[in-house]
């Protein structure tokens, strides 16, 4: 297949399997030390890493390319992705962000008023989880090397060592948390793109989530997280699983997906669970205090929706008992179907 040829393609960005093996052998190949006093690094590939201060304190740090086409989408835009998916990052290690560096490389010719609404989405994503954009960098090229503007940013979040959340700690029994509906960020960008003739009411769901985790950590006992960006649910529930050893099973009749997001799926004949959701947060929590984190989520802004949506077992597969009774195994995409999403 073409992606096996020595030529980063398409795929090699696209959240799946083929990335993960480009950054096994290339990336962290190549690195001697990825990881500070013992915090988590990046050979743990996880939304985030961790640098411990002393024994109690640890600045959670991550870092974020966007590259999202079209610049403005149903629901969003690429100021508002830029926060918020690093925000989000930070967020689901288990601690709060409280800062933003932003970089951004802008093509020639540019609209000023694109980049201001982008300014301004960027910074009410930050206004929703008081955070502060504290660093920054421009860079304009050739108008003909860059189809509009690429953003890269990092979050930092500072928290006690107790707060940090990996999505490596899924146990035997916990149940599996979802706060909110399946696919709308990919299916919006795809019905965008594809320029459908009729007036979809298809959003994006790009959001800060802290405040869906926070509600959670106050009442319940997390035990992983993540957020299931590029790759769906599909990928982050399967790296969630394998990273901690167990399988899980769950029941498809709870995974909520909007009608909506059902008819883009249909027509274009993308599986709704292998494309990412940008406002989302995938938790495992312990069974005894999961009525209490999911009534939590949903008394937020962003939780109405959520739902446990299964639970954690022995075994490695992520296998979903269907509406008609079957079983259908959950595998991770080999790359998310919808690229430059995010
Ligand atoms: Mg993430």
């Amino acid at each position: 297949m073409a992606y096996n040829d020595d030529k980063i393609n398409m795929v090699h960005g696209a959240g799946g399997e083929v990335m993960q093996d480009m950054i096994g052998d290339i990336i962290l190949g190549n690195l001697s030390k990825t990881s500070v006093n013992g915090g988590i690094g990046l050979e743990a590939l996880d939304d985030g890493a961790t640098i411990p201060l002393d024994d109690d304190h640890v600045v959670v740090t991550t870092v974020d390319s966007h590259t999202v086409q079209p610049l403005f989408f149903p629901g969003g835009d690429i100021g508002r992705i830029s926060a918020a998916g690093t925000l989000n990052d930070v967020s689901v290690m288990g601690v709060k962000p409280v800062a933003l560096t932003n970089a951004m490389v802008i093509s020639e010719g540019f609209p000023r008023s694109d980049l201001d609404t982008i300014m301004k989405s960027m910074n009410e994503a930050c206004e929703e989880v008081d955070a502060a954009i504290i660093s920054g960098d421009t860079k304009v090229i050739d108008q003909d090397k860059l189809d509009g503007i690429i953003i890269s940013t990092s979050g930092i979040g500072i928290g006690k060592k107790e707060d940090i959340v990996t999505d490596a700690g899924l146990e035997v029994g916990d149940k599996v948390i979802i706060t909110g509906s399946v696919g709308d960020h990919g299916m919006a960008i795809m019905s965008k793109r594809e320029g459908f003739g009729y007036d979809t009411e298809l959003k994006s769901d790009v959001a800060p989530v802290w405040s869906m985790v926070e509600a959670a950590k106050k009442v319940g006992t997390l035990t992983a997280m993540k957020d299931p960006t590029r790759g769906g649910i599909a990928n982050a529930l399967n790296e969630m699983a394998n990273k901690s050893g167990v399988g899980m099973l769950l029941d498809e009749e709870k995974i909520p997906i909007k009608d909506a997001v059902n008819a883009v799926s249909e027509m274009l004949g993308i599986d709704p669970f292998e494309v990412a959701n940008e406002g989302k947060v995938i938790m495992g929590v312990k069974a005894d205090t999961a009525e209490d984190v999911l009534d939590a989520i949903q008394k937020t802004k962003y939780g109405k929706d959520a739902q446990i949506i299964g639970e954690v077992t022995e075994g490695k597969h992520v296998i979903m008992e269907t509406v008609i009774g079957g079983e259908r195994l959950i595998e991770p995409p080999m790359a998310d179907p919808v690229p430059r999403v995010c």
